[in-house]
């Protein structure tokens, strides 16, 4: 089998669904290497399901068709913003996706999580609720993180920081 370039800040793109087997033929190298990126695409034309992993990790799709993988990242400098967005799968979120941010660098994705997932990640729930408490009431908070599913909806999106390992998260739903 053949392996799937390395991709520092989404580790496992096969796991969190970014990257799918396919026979497509990838629209930017011409080649069909048996996988797909099937998350969204920020281009004129229609990519989705047409590109080739390798072709992500080393620019090439991005820069043909000035495509981005994800559309908004918290504050980074502008190297590591051009990895993420050009160089990095993205993953579909139920509303803009998000690329969250840790140590001046963006973190690594490790995929949707609910509330199972997140219980075992206590720092990722800490911050969900300092999120939420911004809006809600703490009743509220605890039905809604109870309520939080891998893949339903709402959902949360559990990232880890590359220079610390501690874990983020945000959620949402449509
Ligand atoms: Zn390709
Ligand atoms: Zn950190």
């Amino acid at each position: 089998m053949t392996e799937l370039p390395a991709f520092p800040y989404h580790p496992d793109p096969v796991a969190t669904g970014a990257v799918v087997r396919s026979q497509a033929t990838c629209a930017c190298c011409g080649q069909a290497r048996g996988y797909a990126y099937a998350g969204p695409v920020f281009a004129l034309e229609d990519l989705r399901g047409r590109l080739c992993p390798w072709c992500i990790a080393d620019g090439s799709a991005a820069e043909r068709f000035e495509a981005q993988f994800t559309d908004v990242v918290d504050d980074v400098p502008v190297d590591r913003l051009l990895k993420i967005t050009g160089r990095t799968p993205g993953f579909a979120g139920w509303q803009q996706e998000r690329w969250l941010v840790h140590c001046g660098d963006g973190a690594a994705f490790l995929g949707t999580a609910g509330a199972a997932e997140l219980a075992n990640h206590p720092k990722a729930l800490t911050a969900l609720r300092e999120d939420l408490a911004e809006t809600w009431p703490p009743a509220q908070i605890e039905n809604y993180i109870s309520a939080l599913a891998k893949d339903s909806q709402p959902t949360a999106y559990l990232f880890r920081c590359r220079s610390c390992g501690t874990f983020l998260a945000y959620s949402d739903a449509t």
